[in-house]
């Protein structure tokens, strides 16, 4: 078993990440397996080295140990633009160039009733679609500094997920997603940002592969987007991986912990000095 903890170096580690840390930590080291760091830092504009340090520093005092060099997603650029590249050259992207207000009008529009949100937000109308054949794409023509969309309608297509629905596992349940349910409630999710040249949803997949994770260990606030991560193992010929969504740690007033929670920051309860015992007691492990 091999699982991993992804924080995003965007602020302090909060309650909810030591949650989720130690999870994934505890779930590889009983069974004999390892547990590996991943820094998320391709919003260049939000990553910062002083919260990566103190992303090693925290987990340390966690008493957490990774077991291999971390992985940091600015170095890996390249292995993005390959798996965009596969995409692109197979018919599944396109480009767009909407802004949000483009978005906003069309899904307002009257005739439109309420707009359907997904995993990123509206369901993204398809303003900018073209219909193409993968046979005219070549890797030359993607262009580098677009936003990409997944063409979901012609994934759904590709993958027979009419005769065939999607399978993963959460929690070690079944879970099954159609096709109508992706078209109509994942929809054309961006997998390419113009400013970082991909997005999360494509960077994890591709890390997760390529780090050989057996098991991911996340916030059940990230569960809508597995349906989207599963869909591009498959068109990508990737593994799927075991999925564990677990329970968001939050404040006294029900809400979910933020980076910005700073009370809550592990570093905060550090310098007050409470063990990393104390900080299991804390949060129910
Ligand atoms: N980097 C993401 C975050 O900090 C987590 C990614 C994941 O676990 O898939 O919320």
């Amino acid at each position: 078993m091999i699982t991993r903890f992804a924080p995003s170096p965007t602020g302090p580690l909060h309650l909810g990440h030591a949650y989720s840390a130690i999870v994934a930590h505890d779930l590889a080291r009983g069974q004999g397996g390892a547990f590996l760091l991943r820094i998320e830092d391709i919003d260049r504009s939000r990553a910062r080295e002083t919260w990566e340090q103190q992303i090693y520093d925290d987990l340390s005092w966690l008493g957490l140990q990774w077991d291999a060099a971390p992985v940091r997603q600015s170095d890996h650029l390249t292995r993005y633009r390959s798996a965009l590249n596969e995409l692109w050259c197979s018919g599944y992207l396109y480009p767009c160039n909407c802004r949000r207000a483009d978005i906003a009008a069309a899904v307002n529009a009257p005739q439109e009733g309420a707009p359907l949100l997904g995993p990123d937000g509206v369901i993204y109308p398809r303003l900018c679609y073209v219909p193409t054949t993968h046979h005219s794409r070549v890797a030359d023509d993607m262009p580098s500094d677009a936003v990409l969309r997944l063409d979901m309608t012609a994934a759904v297509a590709a993958l027979e997920v009419d005769k065939t629905p999607i399978t993963y596992t959460n929690n070690g349940a079944p879970v099954q997603i159609t096709a109508p349910q992706l078209v109509n409630t994942v929809g054309d999710v961006v997998l390419a940002r113009r400013d970082m040249g991909t997005s999360y949803h494509l960077s994890v997949v591709v890390d997760d592969a390529a780090q050989g994770i057996t098991d991911v260990v996340r916030g059940e606030d990230l569960e809508s987007a597995t349906a989207i991560h599963v869909v591009l193992q498959r068109l990508l010929n990737l593994p799927t991986p075991q999925y564990h969504h677990h329970r968001l740690i939050r404040d006294d007033a029900g809400k979910r912990l933020a980076k910005r929670d700073d009370a809550r920051a592990l570093s905060n309860y550090r310098a007050q000095g409470l063990s990393s015992a104390d900080i299991r007691r804390l949060i129910g492990l």
